[in-house]
């Protein structure tokens, strides 16, 4: 049997077995007793809720997952790539049309397999615990918003990468790195001003207390900022955040409305004091370098793989193609990227607490901070004991009862 289809096929069948592991430890590890620190922000009833929505999302998760890992398997062993690139090749166009008539057709049936799942998610469980805003236009203009977005960047991105592996031989994937990094710049850049509104409206604050406080902090701070933001967050979920987009003097805060709805100024001005830690610890600057590292490593590695004729034999090709080594890379890669993907969210948890530290030392305000966390975990339902191995494996954040018992450490 072909190296690479066992090694890919132990990935794929690996992969599922430990999101089994780690799912169902993550659910064995809840407490049905609520934690002490968060009395009187629970009653009992609504604690339970939360752990049945993060039962009934597991549940869901995996199903998800034991449907579509056979499938993909099935695909990958009957060919099913090699009959699309012949009906790609059928239309006798260039290597770079053919190729993104090849990742179009791939690309456009999985996602509308993946369409039932999406609405289920959103207009059977999210609905069932109160937080689905959306409207069946909204959802169905999302996706063809999202699909058009995709043909369109993805497209000129994906034309650009095969161009310089059909061209320049060698040192293509140093190309690639550099106009990927490039491209990610200049959309990071439009984002919040081209991108972003296409799916929601930003409207400045008004003239409130709220915008004084947030202005007055900013201002002790010495933080430049384009301006303060809401987000019509709320036509979709009433789950609630904030955050910043932009850099330098375009940065803009965004706090959902859901999220003004609930909170006190003193702990949005919390929330948002620790956003401006992650500017000012240049937190979003390492993450943005790590990223360009790692996009770098992965063309190399990539530029090794290009037309290898017995991962094409995995995948049962007729033909090599530049365009399907891409995609077939793909696969090889995944286990690289979940280290790397580690790696990533331990760095980001090491963050987090950074810029709870640096919010209440500049804030000065601990209780608020605290209160604002709790009021986050409340409405969107967190886990509040999640299983360390799903925290070490997928957790952006610390777990909210870590967070808060080191911001008690901390003295302003
Ligand atoms: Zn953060």
């Amino acid at each position: 049997m072909n190296a690479y289809l066992v090694f890919i096929l132990a990935i794929l069948i690996g992969s599922y077995i430990l999101d089994i592991v780690v799912e169902i430890l993550n659910i064995r590890h809840l407490k049905t007793e609520l934690p002490e620190e968060f009395s009187g922000y629970y009653d009992a009833e609504k604690y339970q809720t939360a752990q049945r929505y993060l039962k009934e999302n597991t549940r869901f998760g995996l199903i998800t997952e034991t449907l579509f890992t056979p499938l993909t398997i099935a695909f990958i062993l009957l060919g099913g790539f090699n009959y699309v690139d012949a009906l790609a090749r059928s239309f006798n166009l260039g290597p770079i049309p053919t190729g993104l008539v090849f990742t179009g057709i791939l690309l456009f049936v999985s996602q509308l397999i993946h369409i039932p799942f999406s609405a289920y998610a959103t207009f059977v469980i999210e609905e069932k615990y109160g937080f689905n805003r959306t409207t069946v236009k909204t959802f169905i203009l999302d996706i063809l918003k999202g699909w058009l977005l995709t043909a369109l960047i993805g497209g000129i991105v994906f034309s650009v990468i095969l161009w310089f592996f059909e061209k320049t031989g060698t040192w293509a994937w140093l190309y690639c790195w550099g106009a990927v990094t490039v491209i990610q710049l200049f959309l990071s850049f439009i984002a919040p001003v081209v991108i972003m509104p296409l799916f929601n409206k930003f409207i400045p604050l008004k003239e409130s207390e709220l915008k004084a406080a947030i202005e007055e902090y900013a201002r002790t701070q010495a933080f430049k900022m384009k301006g303060v933001f809401t987000m019509d967050a709320s036509k979709r979920s009433s789950k609630s955040n904030a955050f910043f987009t932009g850099f330098g003097r375009f940065r803009r805060i965004v706090l959902f409305d859901t999220l003004i709805e609930k909170q006190t100024v003193d702990e949005l001005v919390s929330v948002l004091a620790h956003e401006m830690g992650h500017y000012r610890k240049k937190h979003i600057l390492k993450s943005v370098l790590i990223s360009i590292a790692t996009t770098g490593l992965m063309f190399f590695i990539m530029s090794l793989f290009i037309n290898n004729k017995a991962l094409f034999a995995a995948f049962r090709m007729e033909h090599t193609s530049i365009y399907a080594s891409l995609l077939f890379f793909g696969f090889l890669y995944a286990p690289i990227e979940m280290v790397l993907s580690i790696a990533g969210t331990m760095l980001s948890r090491k963050h987090e607490y950074e810029a709870d530290a640096y919010a209440v030392t500049t804030h000065c305000k601990p209780d608020a901070m605290i209160t604002a966390l709790k009021k986050l975990s409340v409405d969107n339902l967190s886990n509040l004991t999640p299983h360390p191995l799903k925290v070490f494996l997928s957790y952006s954040h610390p777990p909210v009862l870590e967070r808060i018992k080191a911001i008690r450490h901390i003295s302003c």
